[in-house]
Order: C-alpha cells, then sequence, then structure tokens
C-alpha cells in the first residue's frame, strides 16, 4: 500500500490527482492489474471525470451544493458539516481503474480526482494495486 497527501485551499474543491497516482503505479512492481484510490476520510470523494475543462469540477460541484443544501440537516447541530458528509457519500471514497504495461487505463479525457467538501484540509490518498 501507498499514500500520498493533499493539502485543499478552499471549502469545496476538485483536484486533479492522475499524475501522482501515475507515478506510484509506474514505480510499482506489477506489470498489469487493479489500481484502488481510497480516501479515509467522510467530508471528501474520489471520482474519475473530464480535467481539461476545470469548469466541471465547479460544475459538479455547484450541481451536488443544488442537489443538498447547508446547515438543514440534524449533523449540522454537532459540526455544522453535514451537506459535506452527503455529498461525500453521493460521489464516494475510491475509484479502481485498470493497470496495463505500468499505465492506469484511462480514457482521453478521464482523469482522477480528489473531491474536497470541507477544505482546506489535509488529505491522504491511499493507492492499493493488485
Ligand atoms: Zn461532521
Amino acid at each position: 500500500m501507498k499514500e500520498f497527501f493533499v493539502k485543499t485551499e478552499r471549502k469545496c474543491q476538485v483536484i486533479d490527482i492522475t499524475p501522482r497516482v501515475q507515478t506510484i503505479v509506474a514505480q510499482d512492481g506489477s506489470t498489469d492489474g487493479l489500481c484502488c484510490v481510497f480516501v479515509p476520510h467522510a467530508t471528501a470523494a474520489v471520482t474519475i471525470n473530464e480535467n481539461a475543462d476545470p469548469n466541471i469540477g465547479e460544475d459538479l460541484q455547484d450541481a451536488l451544493t443544488k442537489l443538498v443544501p447547508e446547515g438543514v440537516w440534524r449533523h449540522d447541530r454537532i459540526d455544522d458539516n453535514a451537506a459535506a458528509h452527503i455529498k461525500a457519500t453521493i460521489i464516494g471514497p475510491s475509484e479502481m481503474v485498470p493497470v496495463k504495461d505500468r499505465r492506469l487505463v484511462l480514457g482521453t479525457w478521464q482523469s482522477i480526482m480528489l473531491v474536497e467538501f470541507d477544505g482546506p484540509r489535509e488529505r491522504r490518498v491511499i493507492v492499493q494495486i493488485r
């Protein structure tokens, strides 16, 4: 198991982590297999989508904010971040990507994204290849 850390800079942010995951995949002993990218956090998530247009990340955040309003949930009485928990649950904490010849098998427009919903924070990203 390998890991790296990402410091997010805003409350809501989408960060392309593909180069860091690809570096781990290239250094791993397996030429072919599956790469699991996982965040051990309850208010951040991992997804795969386009990075060529950064508006897609902003649009994703805006769409989730329309779906999940702020400040109306039971958990907000505890630490005021229920919307972040719900959004993280919708997107999910992990993605699985095939590996071939020590390369992530991603589509031309696909990138692996860390999705922050309650930043800024330091986020841990775990990469497991089998
Ligand atoms: Zn909370």
